[in-house]
């Protein structure tokens, strides 16, 4: 019995493809993002879900994520996004990943992986509108069309960029960065290639720019049931899938003061009872990316909860649903064990929690547990501790 696990109910997930699809311009269509493990999901069983409701393009940054889902039964586009090297190519051909091309030395070298296997290869052309990661500039785009025409190999099937602030208020940017999208594609054309597919959007994008659905969007965070940002809420019917859950593996009453967790930052106030769930940082529990303030506002919260801290308030402990009722953290949230002060409610050994458990860096060891028609049918577990030891650098 896990004492940590996670519920995923695909059929919230399918909920959410199909909100996006009912606001999809019709000739546009949603490619899934399941990088990183569809956000933690479970990148296998989420496409898998999709799949079979009509989804017919997917995306992920890395070849090894890609290889994964067409092993896994994927039948369909499968994007990777990210940059991949020449060791990685064979495997990805012959598995007929779309690979994403952002550098015009590494045109050459995938053309002559393909000939050696006597096969093609779809590409995707990543352009660099102003996200500053990945892509072409305007000033590469004659040389690339030169490369391209002694490439025989590789299929132009789309060409594509990213937004970076797709989801602030100000539009500005995100305006500046799709005109300098249209002007590349001008030039391309000019320059005799005319990728089949142009797409633009991320979640926030399309939401806000039903013009630029182009032939696909790529969407992640609306299917995992969020949305981008602030101001977006309530514009599809959004359904949660995930749900984090612990319980109870010990349980005490204690009298007033007695001190809890590393650093003693917190005392109980009155008799009452602690409850100790078996999860922790290394779990991805209690931690959030780094927060950076956008505006005065934001800084003056951040500052606040500082300040207090000092003092012995901890205004941002997580808080813990059990049985109904939300019951603090206790102190400092351990490696791999947490203390909650449960009160003199009603519980015992054994009972769940529900946890406030981030998609992205929940530790992929904890149990999944896939959910359809209201009833548990599939789970995943990684074995811990279990790894292969390389005996190729050892003296
Ligand atoms: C992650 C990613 C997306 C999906 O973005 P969401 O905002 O999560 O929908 C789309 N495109 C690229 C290139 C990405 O890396």
């Amino acid at each position: 019995m896990a004492g940590t696990w996670i519920e995923v109910d695909l059929d919230a997930l399918v909920n959410n493809y199909q909100e996006v699809t009912k606001h999809l311009h019709p000739e546009s269509r949603c490619m899934a993002v399941v990088k990183a493990d569809a956000y933690g999901l479970g990148a296998v069983e989420v496409a898998l879900a999709l799949e079979q409701v009509g989804c017919e393009a997917f995306a992920v940054t890395k070849v090894e994520e890609g290889l994964i889902l067409r092993m896994q039964g994927i039948k369909g586009i499968i994007l990777v996004l990210g940059p991949s090297a020449p060791e990685e190519w064979p495997e990805a051909v012959k598995a007929e990943l779309q690979l994403t091309i952002s550098e015009i030395s590494s045109i050459a070298e995938l053309n002559k992986v393909c000939s050696d296997l006597n096969k093609e290869v779809s590409v995707q052309l990543k352009l660099e509108t102003g996200m500053g990661r990945t892509g072409f500039r305007l000033s590469e785009l004659e040389e690339l069309a030169l490369t391209l025409a002694d490439t025989p190999r590789l299929k132009v099937m789309g060409v594509y960029t990213h937004f970076a602030r797709a989801a602030q208020r100000d539009k500005s940017y995100t305006l500046e960065q799709y005109e300098q999208f249209k002007s590349m594609t001008s030039r391309l054309e000019e320059l005799g290639i005319n990728p089949i597919w142009q797409h633009v959007c991320n979640s926030a994008a399309f939401l806000d720019y039903p013009e630029w659905h182009h032939d696909f969007v790529r969407i992640g965070t609306l299917l995992i049931g969020h949305y981008p940002g602030p101001g977006f809420g309530g514009k599809l019917n959004l359904r949660d899938p995930w749900t984090a859950k612990s319980r109870i593996v010990h349980l005490r009453e204690v009298p007033k003061g007695t001190c809890v967790g590393y650093q003693s930052i917190y005392c109980t106030k009155s008799a009452t009872q602690l409850a100790v769930i078996p999860v922790g940082y290394a779990d991805g529990f209690g931690l959030a990316p780094h927060f950076v303030p956008q505006g005065w506002l934001d800084f003056l919260k951040i500052i606040i909860k500082n300040f207090a801290a000092l003092f012995g308030i901890y205004l941002s402990q997580e808080r813990i649903d059990l049985n109904g009722r939300t019951v603090p953290v206790a102190g400092k949230i351990g490696m791999q064990l947490t203390v909650l002060d449960v009160g003199m409610q009603e519980c015992s050994l054994g009972d769940e929690v529900r946890i406030p458990l981030r998609r992205t860096v929940a530790n992929p060891r904890i149990q999944r547990k896939y959910k359809q028609n209201g009833r548990i049918f599939s789970e995943r577990i990684l074995e811990e501790g279990v790894s292969r030891v390389s005996t190729e650098y050892s003296r």
